[in-house]
């Protein structure tokens, strides 16, 4: 058996170490004789897997001690009408839009209030300059994407919104470099493109935006209920907690996010620079908003499109097909991709090149 080099954008490859122990405790989990899968969540030994995971996240992302953490199910999608269900309040939210995913966030927010777009960009290959933002004072809170997964767009840095709560879907960008996550009122993301397999979504919320759930909501989105019932108000996705967990803990033993972070840079840097540099291809995206975590590019001829891929997939570089809202290519190169894999792909990009070029 060969492990290929997975650039794809989620779900996405996954630590080799965390794989081999999910097969080593496969059908039984530390002497319990029964695999995770088949535990109750409700008993000890899920409930101490459940509880070191958090605690390790916790450890990992330095997380303050008001705000509590949330293993939720549905994904970012689920997050885009949780939210405003949970703080909009009767207020209006500010939306900062500046790839697809901020765009979808915006248009569920309208369905249960009213929704601001505060900032849009005609076109989605920078971050929208922070002056120009239409902010409004009086927001229940300003939502943006930290990492636009399909256009590669990243913000290096958190902005500034003053006092109203900043909200943030980091499904793509989760735990790829130190946040300070004291900046935000709420932060969420899908598992399945850096902490996990599908199924479970971590919602990491500051205690005192808790409490003003519309109460049309549905129970399970109420931050306040899954709070109180440390995420189990009903059965959650054990197993993707079990597998997010062991991330956590491969993080740490990779020397936790600054490591992580300089890799992911190293990284993102060696696919650019070489972009940079031969004319056939090329980055559409402003060089200060690059993506650390989804490089996209474009092949000077659009028709050798499907030849580079097809070359790529039998070079065991699979998943590089860009969005189809875009074109092109996208490597996606989040935690668990090596160093190497990025090396690899720029040796296939120099010879395609070379001889189709
Ligand atoms: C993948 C992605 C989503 C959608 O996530 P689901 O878990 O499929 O709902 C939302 N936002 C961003 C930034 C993403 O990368």
């Amino acid at each position: 058996m060969t492990r290929v080099f997975n650039f794809s954008a989620g779900p996405a490859t996954l630590p080799v170490p965390v794989l081999e122990q999910v097969r080593d405790e496969l059908l039984d989990w530390h002497g319990t004789g029964m695999s995770v899968m088949e535990m109750s969540h409700r008993d000890k030994p899920f409930m101490s897997i459940a509880a070191e995971a958090e605690a390790d996240l916790r450890e990992v992302l330095g997380v303050p001690a008001n705000y509590k953490m949330l293993f939720m199910q549905g994904g970012a999608t689920a997050q885009f009408a949780a939210v405003p269900l949970n703080l909009l309040n009767g207020k209006a939210a500010d939306y900062i839009v500046n790839g697809a995913w901020g765009a979808k966030a915006v248009k569920e927010c309208a369905k249960y209030g009213k929704a601001n777009t505060a900032a849009k960009p005609d076109k989605f290959n920078h971050v929208p300059a922070r002056d120009g933002w239409k902010l409004d004072p009086n927001a229940a809170y300003v939502h943006y994407t930290p990492n636009e997964t399909i256009e590669g767009v990243e913000f290096q840095t958190v902005p500034d919104v003053g006092s109203v709560p900043l909200v943030a879907d980091f499904s793509s960008s989760f735990l790829s470099r130190p946040l300070d996550v004291s900046k935000f009122g709420l932060i969420y993301a899908g598992a399945q493109k850096n902490a996990g397999p599908a199924g479970i979504t971590f919602v990491i919320v500051r205690e005192d935006l808790l409490g003003t759930c519309n109460p049309v909501a549905p129970s399970i989105f109420d931050y306040k209920s899954v709070s109180e019932n440390e995420s189990m108000l009903n059965t959650p996705a054990t197993f993707a907690w079990y597998v997010s967990g062991l991330v956590f803990k491969w993080i740490k033993s990779e020397g936790g996010l600054a490591a992580i972070g300089e890799r992911n840079h190293r990284k993102s840097s060696l696919l650019y620079d070489y972009i940079d540099s031969e004319p056939f291809y090329a980055n559409p995206v402003a060089k200060a908003d690059r993506s650390w975590m989804n490089v996209v590019w474009t092949l000077a001829d659009a028709n050798l499109d499907a030849d580079f891929l097809k070359g790529a997939a039998k070079a065991g570089l699979p998943g590089l097909k860009g969005h189809r809202a875009v074109g092109g290519m996208r490597a996606s190169i989040y935690n668990a991709m090596p160093e190497a894999g990025c090396a690899v792909l720029v040796d296939y990009m120099k010879e395609f090149v070379r001889t189709q070029g």
